[in-house]
């Protein structure tokens, strides 16, 4: 799953009952969650296929659900919902086996109450105003973080908000599976893109492994030139570019260098399976030239990146990315660079020394060489561009020591206030919400990474879903965050997690 295609993946309608009532009711739940289930695997907000599964009655058949869904590879999660009243002490066993996520949704098939009609078949049909609630004591009675969906089935938001679900379950299904490629170390002394990586494989299943630069400057050497040849015209004929890098241009010979490590770097991922990866400058050798627009490209390729060996970053883009398929704009890796601290309004100049993805490009990127101050390696090729503007967000995970923590800023990216002719790299405009007092403020108190995940597609709800199937702590700032409130959320995290990690 490269561009992640996510109807891929499933998630199953799981409707719980009890005998209780009788084959004839029982009969009428299964059509009626047949036709909810049917409605959801159509919805064009829920990105995922949606499969009905016969009604659960006894702790056994819960039971063996579960571990049915915890068995299929391409079932990411479970919508629940309790259609007649259906003891809860029926799921424990099944909850307590169960290895992917469920959302709770809280609905009833009939929208209205028949005034006219209603009678003691109908109040025993239609239950789940009373069976969502005992369903929900055990979720809550086994510490169960999960999402509840309130609202007749048939309701766009409800739709959407079950949608936004799975995005967050195929995130985290990929980060489940997923392996990251270091080509080369940490930054050396850089703190925040440390952490622990077997924890992160515990935790989040993301396996993250070393590989010797060496490794990949053989298979970027090993390239046949009719190869080189072949993606060097792709490029031309794909990109504007500066006059020098075109054929029998002074510089020509970098951009075939360019595509020469793209091509190693693209058989080196495929080879391991891996879909993020890292680089650092400080470990170039045998590479002529920093990688920057080979990253650049494989991004918008589906692949996480994340810079000076920033592992967490790298996981956190492409699983935004699973996330995000199908949705208009991009997710790319970021670092908030430098700042416009004008009275009239605050703002960030996100970017960094090459790395952004082509996906959040708002007009077609332009390729260029330009020499690059750090890393004593030749001038790289970068492709260069601006970003839309409009709402996105901006994640960093970060390792806490006992626990990961994700932060999340909405921020708003807006129109340069001046072209800016010599900037020479790929950058996007900001502001951060609620502004940049608060916004920064917040960030750092959180200890909040330079690097992130930037997202146009990715609401910040899919990551809050997401980060209760991790089980890691998440922190929103956005245009309610006040610094005081935000101080205490941080002080009684510390005693939450301290106290909820146990000995
Ligand atoms: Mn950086």
């Amino acid at each position: 799953m490269n561009k992640a295609s996510l109807k891929q993946l499933e998630v199953w309608f799981v409707t719980g009952s009890q005998h209780l009532y009788g084959p004839k009711t029982l009969e009428q739940v299964k059509l009626n969650s047949t036709a909810i289930a049917n409605a959801f695997d159509t919805s064009i907000h829920i990105p995922v296929r949606v499969v009905f599964k016969p009604v659960v009655k006894t702790p056994d058949e819960i039971t063996e659900l579960c571990k049915a869904a915890n068995n299929q590879p391409g079932c990411i999660g479970l919508i629940c919902w309790m259609h007649t009243f259906s003891p809860a002490k029926m799921w424990i066993a099944g909850l307590l086996s169960l290895q992917k996520p469920f959302v709770h949704l809280h609905t009833q098939f009939n929208r209205d109450l028949p005034w006219d009609g209603i009678d003691m078949d109908f109040m025993n049909l239609n239950q789940s105003a009373h069976g969502d609630r005992e369903f929900g004591f055990i979720g809550s009675r086994l510490r169960i973080q999960r999402k509840v969906v309130v609202g007749h089935w048939q309701e766009e938001s409800v739709q959407q908000k079950i949608g936004l679900w799975t995005r967050a379950a195929a995130g985290w299904n990929e980060l489940r599976h997923l392996k990251v490629a270091r080509w080369g170390d940490n930054m050396r002394e850089v703190a925040v893109t440390e952490g622990d990586k077997v924890e992160a494989q515990i935790k989040l299943g993301v396996s993250v492994n070393g590989y010797g630069i060496g490794d990949l400057v053989k298979l970027v050497n090993q390239i046949p030139e009719v190869e080189i040849n072949q993606l060097v015209e792709a490029i031309e004929s794909k990109y504007e570019m500066a006059a020098s890098l075109k054929k029998r241009g002074a510089n020509h010979g970098s951009l075939r260098e360019s595509a020469r490590i793209e091509l190693g770097m693209r058989a080196f991922l495929e080879e391991g399976g891996f879909m993020a990866f890292t680089t650092t400058f400080e470990d170039l050798h045998g590479l002529v030239q920093l990688p920057g627009f080979a990253v650049q490209r494989l991004m918008a390729d589906g692949y996480g990146f994340g810079a000076e060996g920033d592992w967490k970053t790298a996981a956190l883009v492409r699983a935004m990315k699973v996330m995000a398929s199908g949705l208009t704009g991009g997710t790319s890796f970021m670092e908030d660079y430098t700042y416009h601290l004008s009275p009239s309004g605050a703002k960030v100049l996100g970017a960094h020394m090459l790395e952004v993805c082509e996906s959040i490009a708002r007009e077609s990127p332009r390729v260029e060489i330009h020499p690059l101050g750090i890393g004593g390696k030749a001038d790289p090729i970068r492709s260069i561009f601006t970003v839309k503007p409009g709402p996105a967000l901006n994640a960093s995970l970060i390792d806490m020591g006992n626990r990961f923590r994700l932060i999340v800023n909405e921020i708003e990216v807006v129109p340069l206030d001046a072209p800016m002719p010599k900037l020479p790299v790929a950058s996007a405009l900001w502001i951060p919400k609620p502004n940049l007092e608060i916004g920064a403020g917040a960030w750092i108190l959180a200890g909040g990474a330079h690097h992130t995940s930037f997202s146009q597609a990715v609401p910040a709800e899919v990551l809050e879903d997401f980060a209760e199937m991790a089980g890691i702590e998440y922190l929103i700032i956005d245009d309610s965050t006040n610094i005081s409130a935000f101080k205490k959320e941080l002080r009684w995290n510390d005693l939450y997690y301290h106290l909820s990690i146990g000995i």
